[in-house]
């Protein structure tokens, strides 16, 4: 196998999965699997017990996924997987979950008479071959299911960045908040373009502790000091310029606060809309969508 970066390597398959997702849906989300599959000639999408959540495997005339399932509704899922439609889409943590073994099947070459493993990543900034692998896998995923000039097309019409409005997206597109605010968070064009001062946020809730879920916010632009701080898997824990703390169990459907913002090595206070929206668990108890934006 030829000697490739895994940076161009990445880059060149994300190129080719968008392309791919682009013709098969149109242009239009959301991005439908079985289209997909077919494509990469995976002729089979079965549900049963497993010890992993899914897996590829490849035989004679292309690739079989397999799902895991708890065994009761197996018939019905691979009914629904084969009739998916814009109505009626699979389940966001499904879709990722096929999308993920799909981005698999780019490491093949397809144009022999059974599938060839013919590209691999190499091991790199402290990760194993096989952990780099997962990992940009799930980066492909993401981008099967949110081709980036779709993803921008429906961001850039989104009249006000809300919780409302991010969750419709994450509906429209079939894909989890936190997938969508995943691939968000690695577009910082977007956020250039709606000239987005601010984050948006997904909090979960779990007894006592309050945890960020996923965040994305953009890179170039300045936001305030507490919120450039806010990091994935961070516990909760946000103070206003006075020191009053927010939280997102008690904050109104709308309401202000006063943030600081760094400017050229001066300090200087922002009043911040927020916008928090409840929208169910997640793996917990309770999670809140949460916008800032500079006013
Ligand atoms: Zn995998």
């Amino acid at each position: 196998m030829p000697p490739t970066k895994n940076v161009s390597l990445l880059r060149a398959l994300l190129t080719k999965a968008e392309s791919l997702a682009s013709t098969v849906s149109k242009n239009e989300f959301p991005v439908l699997l079985r289209p997909l599959a077919e494509r990469r000639k995976v002729t089979s999408v079965d549900f049963c017990p497993l010890l992993v959540d899914a897996m590829l495997t490849t035989h004679p005339e292309g690739f079989r996924i397999l799902l895991n399932s708890d065994g009761g509704r197996d018939q019905e899922l691979k009914e629904r997987y084969r009739n998916e439609s814009k109505r009626k889409l699979l389940q966001p943590r499904l879709r990722f979950s096929i999308a993920h073994e799909l981005a698999h099947t780019f490491f093949y070459d397809l144009t022999g008479e059974s599938p060839k493993l013919s590209k691999k990543f190499k091991s790199g900034g402290g990760q194993t071959e096989l952990e780099n692998l997962e990992r940009y896998c799930n980066t492909i995923a993401s981008h099967l299911l949110l081709p980036t000039q779709m993803l921008s097309d429906a961001f850039l019409r989104i009249k006000a960045i809300t919780p409302e409005s991010i969750l419709e997206l994450a509906q429209t597109t079939g894909v989890s908040l936190p997938a969508l605010l995943f691939r968000l968070d690695k577009s910082d064009s977007l956020f250039i373009k709606k000239y987005f001062r601010g984050c948006i946020v997904l909090v979960a809730q779990h007894d006592e502790e309050l945890k960020i879920r996923a965040v994305a916010k953009p890179r170039s632009l300045i936001i305030a000091r507490q919120l450039r701080q806010m990091n994935s898997n961070d516990v909760w824990s946000l103070k206003t310029q006075g020191g009053c703390e927010i939280n997102p169990t008690r904050l109104p459907k709308s309401s202000t606060a006063i943030l600081d913002v760094i400017l050229d090595q001066s300090r200087c206070q922002k009043e911040y809309q927020i916008y928090v929206a409840a929208v169910g668990g997640f793996d917990a108890m309770n999670s809140f969508l949460i916008t800032f934006e500079e006013k």
